[in-house]
């Protein structure tokens, strides 16, 4: 006996693969390889149903920006899918008070963007590894401000190497490079432009933090012409958010 048609599987898998077709398109424009760019989900505002049909389809590397929101959805996919292999990514801003929460569940959190908050995963994954949650260290983007607006978090470009040195010095932190969102003030050519000189500095010091997480629906093409090796995607692939994500 097979399953009835899923409409939302079927609507979920064509949008996937016009994702992946916008990837491969922007790296043979780059003169890149496509396998030298990530698929991240971004699932967020989205049920635990959506991340369930999405790694039936392929999709391991899920990420949300809330912690709360992905601490009950990782517990219902688990539910949902025990044997899947996913990587949650934090995506979002995160208090030092939910660092013991989210190395439970994150196997990346790419917006690493103090030193405190550094210290407190350091200590916090160090627990966890402890108590038998993790086996693994936990892997750390940098999140840059590329504009240097406090506000809308990430690391100013000209601390951003200090972060990274303390990251790397930490026992249960692996640093596998930089993080950012274009900011809404800038042309996302000269933003992802400075992004990449900042990720070349960053490679300088540390040559394994070759990761740059950048691109999202709006501006995976333009992020991929400037060394993107991971891009965001929630909207083209699940659709727009109902509710705002703050
Ligand atoms: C929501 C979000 C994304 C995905 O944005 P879309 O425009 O829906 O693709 C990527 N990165 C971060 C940090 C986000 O919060």
């Amino acid at each position: 006996m097979s399953d009835p048609p899923d409409p939302r599987r079927a609507e979920l898998a064509a949008a996937l693969t016009a994702v992946r077709e916008r990837i491969a398109a922007a790296c043979t424009r780059a003169g890149r390889a496509p396998g030298e760019v990530r698929l991240v989900a971004v699932t967020k505002t989205f049920p635990a149903a959506d991340a369930a049909l999405l790694t039936d389809l392929g999709m391991l590397d899920l990420g949300e920006n809330r912690e709360q929101e992905a601490v009950d959805k990782v517990a219902d996919l688990r539910e949902l899918r025990p044997d899947a292999p996913v990587r949650w990514h934090m995506l979002g801003r995160l208090q030092r008070n939910k660092a013991r929460s989210v190395v439970r569940w994150a196997a990346e959190v790419q917006s690493v963007d103090s030193v405190r908050l550094a210290r407190a995963l350091d200590r916090a994954a160090v627990l966890a590894r402890e108590a038998g949650e993790r086996t693994e260290p936990l892997d750390v983007l940098v999140q840059a401000s590329i504009d240097g607006d406090p506000d809308r978090g990430g690391c100013p470009l000209d601390t951003l190497n200090m972060l990274a040195d303390e990251v790397a010095r930490s026992s249960e932190l692996r640093l596998r490079g930089l993080m950012a969102v274009a900011p809404r003030a800038m042309g996302p050519g000269e933003a992802f432009g400075s992004l990449a000189r900042a990720a070349d500095r960053l490679r300088g010091d540390h040559p394994a933090a070759d990761e740059l997480s950048a691109g999202m629906t709006n501006d995976l093409e333009i992020a991929i012409t400037h060394g993107s090796t991971c891009v965001r995607v929630g909207t083209a692939l699940l659709g727009t958010r109902r509710l705002a994500s703050p």
